[in-house]
């Protein structure tokens, strides 16, 4: 069976940062997954284009799940199977609060620490300017989104 290509746009510009564009972009895990990492979404991907997985060394330190924007290929299964309703079907459907872990789901490689720590930054970035959706238990986070 032929595996179906994702869609994300992926380039690196001249100061090594990816660059992203977002109508290209697929599906976004967001801030309910931050201190969650059900890994639900992991067990369902056809395509195993979501990390850290459990077995993956950066899982315990990493603050969220990302998802692989040129991997992803739409199929939606991830959607119903997050506990905390943290996925959204594109960067336009995302709402603005989540703007930086838009970013942190294009940036994210397992395995390079580089743009881990690039992604980890943005999910801290995020935290500080939203310490309101923080404080926020993450299955009731999604219902805020657009408030914040
Ligand atoms: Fe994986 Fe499908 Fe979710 Fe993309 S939409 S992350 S391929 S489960």
């Amino acid at each position: 069976m032929t595996r179906p290509a994702g869609r994300g746009a992926a380039a690196a510009s001249h100061d090594g940062r990816f660059r992203y564009k977002l109508n290209a972009m697929p599906f976004v895990i967001t801030d309910p997954c931050i201190g969650t990492k059900d890994s639900a979404c992991v067990d369902v991907c056809p395509v195993d284009c979501i990390h850290p997985r459990k077995d993956e060394p950066e899982f315990e330190q990493a603050s969220m799940l990302y998802i692989h924007p040129e991997e992803c290929i739409d199929c939606g299964a991830c959607v119903p199977a997050c506990p905390v309703a943290a996925i959204y079907d594109s960067p336009e459907s995302t709402p603005a609060s989540q703007k930086h872990l838009i970013e942190a789901n294009a940036v994210y490689r397992a395995g390079d620490a580089d743009a881990v720590a690039r992604a980890e930054a943005l999910v801290k970035q995020h935290a500080a300017e939203h310490a309101d959706l923080m404080a926020i238990a993450p299955a009731e986070r999604a219902a805020a989104h657009g408030k914040s």
